[in-house]
């Protein structure tokens, strides 16, 4: 360490503190952040701190984080090599940060596929009827606790329309819920099959020809939960998304026919995450439409 800067920065310190003391409180770094800094430092434990004294980091932290930005008097390569980084605050892991107030009073229609006499894809063990509605179920309180109002097309394994009805009539009895209700948006939540095995991932459908908006921010969030492959995001002409007047998505949460997927589709764990997923999802799009 430099005597000489050490005893100039000791002076400017002192003459910080007789008179530049709020402006460099409040303009460069507080108390608190310095000790978070330090400590920060500290625990890390990186190989290349551990040979420094806590006065080198503290000469640093005063040098480059309170006096530099204040009268800049640093050069760019001192500050480059300062070895105290203040981190900024972590964000939450699990939700995303926007504002969920955005839910309160809107009218949100969750379409389960399938149920009753059409399972839907079944493979691996995994029924899409069951995933559909479990994931859908976990998505409905996540939302009614942040103050929507959530309709759900089936609550239980049942067909929506009367059991022996046409598939027509059964999508029809989808639609004809989300209409009559005024829905905000429509969300009908599907699990995927292939022939080929290894296919694997998420995707999002939105109806051919209008915004994509709900479908980007429904697959990004999902994403961001499970880690699964990003299959994207397509537009596509189901019946349920061509014949609803609202913003509507169809989520295809898996495939059922890839053994791994097929497993995480069946633990609650993984429902959870995808619930938690399409609500970001869903706060996100709120916020910026
Ligand atoms: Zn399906």
């Amino acid at each position: 360490m430099n005597t000489n800067k050490f005893i100039i920065s000791l002076f400017l310190v002192c003459t910080m503190i007789a008179a530049f003391l709020p402006l460099t409180t409040s303009h460069a770094a507080s108390l608190e952040q310095i000790v978070q800094s330090v400590s920060n430092d500290t625990s890390s434990n990186h190989a290349a701190n551990q040979s420094k004294s806590l006065l080198d980091r503290l000469f640093d932290l005063i040098f480059n984080k309170i006096l530099g930005p204040v009268f800049n008097i640093m050069d760019k390569k001192d500050n480059g090599n300062s070895a105290v980084v203040v981190k900024p605050v972590p964000s939450s892991p699990n939700y995303a940060t926007s504002d969920s107030s955005v839910l309160r009073g809107k009218v949100i229609v969750l379409d389960p596929g399938h149920g009753g006499s059409n399972p839907g894809a079944v493979a691996n063990n995994s029924k899409e009827a069951e995933n559909n509605l479990s994931v859908s179920l976990k998505l409905r309180s996540l939302l009614t606790q942040a103050g929507a109002k959530v309709i759900m097309t089936r609550d239980r394994d049942r067909t929506v329309a009367a059991e022996g009805s046409s598939l027509g009539q059964e999508l029809q009895a989808r639609v004809s819920i989300a209409e009559k209700n005024h829905a905000n948006i429509f969300v009908s939540i599907h699990s995927n099959s292939n022939p080929n095995p290894k296919i694997a991932g998420v995707m999002t459908f939105f109806p051919s020809g209008k915004a994509n908006l709900l479908a980007q921010e429904v697959q990004t969030q999902i994403l961001r939960q499970t880690k699964a492959t990003d299959k994207g995001i397509a537009p596509a002409t189901f019946y349920v998304l061509r014949n609803t007047s609202m913003p509507s998505i169809l989520v295809e949460m898996g495939f059922v026919t890839n053994y791994q997927e097929a497993a995480l589709l069946r633990s609650n764990a993984y429902r959870d995450k995808i619930a938690i997923g399409i609500y970001d999802g869903i706060v996100q799009y709120f916020n910026k439409s």
